[in-house]
């Protein structure tokens, strides 16, 4: 929940925050603070739009709901706690594990005893009557052990059966805590991670790598016009064009809001240029329509900037170079492919002063 601008910054929006609290009876707990300081810094767009329609729509913010606010976006949440109960349940399997572990040990001394104990009857036995007890005595201790060792074979077996479904929540949690929740494709966090492992790969394999910055266009203007439930339709569409559209290796990622990225691996900036162009057609060669009115909602158009990352270079660098074609892409016009190539020799002449 950090916070990166001035100091000025932070009071102006601490102030709005204060003031809009107090407009709407929400109490100025540090939890409340927090979710609406964010909402001016503007710095988590889902938080943002989160709020701006809850406030749209002249929400009440019960108790409750501040509550649910926090935890959304700030609170340990969900995650944490299913991820505290589920070392906890692996902790008491565990521990039940090297009970049974104990016990067997303990078991197989006991007979172990008895072995040697028998072993010195049988030397010492004079009359076949002698040996014949010595014998059913064993007979006797190898059944308990045999019973010993098929309860705690049962035991582990029940063991292993709940650490596999433990193993499977915990990989059902790791792909819940790396995925957007509204698109169903990789989110902010798992977009971090891919970026950085490729670059890696990159730079030990000497190979290529390129990266889409896509933002659509005029989106508030589409959400004011047809709500925010549409334009989160529109957003669930748009992602799943873009992973039809990609390939094995290929990560499409929601980065923030309404804007998506692309990790392309072993891609150059010329053919992810051409990815984008193919990208860019077939969104904005759509109708949205509304499926239960068959209302025509026209078209959406995406921008979009394209990087290729310099061999060794920070991942922050190759986004700002994508980010800045992006933003190109929207000055230029929108609707259209920018590469940090073109955007750099379109940045306008140098000059020099010459005799
Ligand atoms: P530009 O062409 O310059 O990108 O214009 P824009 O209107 O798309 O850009 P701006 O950054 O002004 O607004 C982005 C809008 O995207 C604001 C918000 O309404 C919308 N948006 C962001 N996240 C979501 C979301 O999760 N769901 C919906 N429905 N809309 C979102
Ligand atoms: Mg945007
Ligand atoms: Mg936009």
């Amino acid at each position: 929940m950090e916070f990166s601008g001035t100091r000025e910054q932070a009071q102006a929006f601490a102030r709005e925050a204060l003031d809009l609290m107090e407009e709407k009876g929400i109490p100025a707990t540090p939890g409340n603070f927090a979710v609406w300081f964010h909402y001016f810094s503007e710095k988590y767009p889902d938080l943002r739009h989160t709020l701006e329609t809850m406030l749209s729509e002249d929400h009440a913010f019960t108790e409750d709901e501040n509550d649910e606010l926090f935890q959304k976006f700030f609170g340990i949440g969900r995650e944490a706690a299913a991820l505290q109960e589920a070392s906890q349940r692996i902790e008491a399997e565990l521990s039940k594990i090297l009970n049974f572990m104990e016990t067997a040990g303990e078991g197989a001394a006991a007979y172990g005893k008895v072995l040697e104990s028998a072993s010195g009857k049988i030397e010492a036995a004079e009359q076949p009557s002698g040996l014949k007890s010595i014998i059913s005595n064993l007979m006797t201790a190898t059944r308990a052990m045999q019973q010993n060792n098929e309860a705690i074979g049962n035991r582990l077996h029940t063991s292993s059966q709940e650490m596999s479904r433990l193993r499977d929540d915990l990989e059902a949690m790791r792909k819940e805590a790396l995925t957007d929740s509204l698109t169903g494709i990789a989110n902010r966090k798992l977009f971090d991670m891919e970026l950085r492992r490729a670059s890696n790969e990159a730079v030990e394999s000497n190979e290529t790598l390129s990266l889409l910055m896509i933002d659509i266009d005029h989106f508030k203007a589409f959400n004011d016009n047809y709500g925010h439930q549409v334009g989160d339709q529109v957003l669930k569409l748009l992602a799943a064009t873009l992973s039809s559209i990609i390939k094995g290796q290929d990560t499409a990622a929601r980065y923030g809001g309404e804007e998506f990225a692309v990790i392309l691996p072993n891609t150059t900036l010329e053919n992810a240029c051409k990815l984008a162009e193919i990208i860019r057609k077939t969104i904005n060669g759509k109708k949205v329509v509304n499926r239960t009115t068959n209302e025509n909602l026209g078209q959406i158009s995406v921008s979009i900037g394209v990087g290729e990352f310099l061999n060794n270079e920070a991942v922050g660098q190759l986004i700002a170079r994508a980010d800045a074609a992006l933003y190109a892409a929207k000055s230029s016009g929108r609707n259209r492919v920018v590469s940090s190539d073109d955007h750099a020799s379109a940045a306008g002449p140098t000059v020099k002063f010459s005799d």
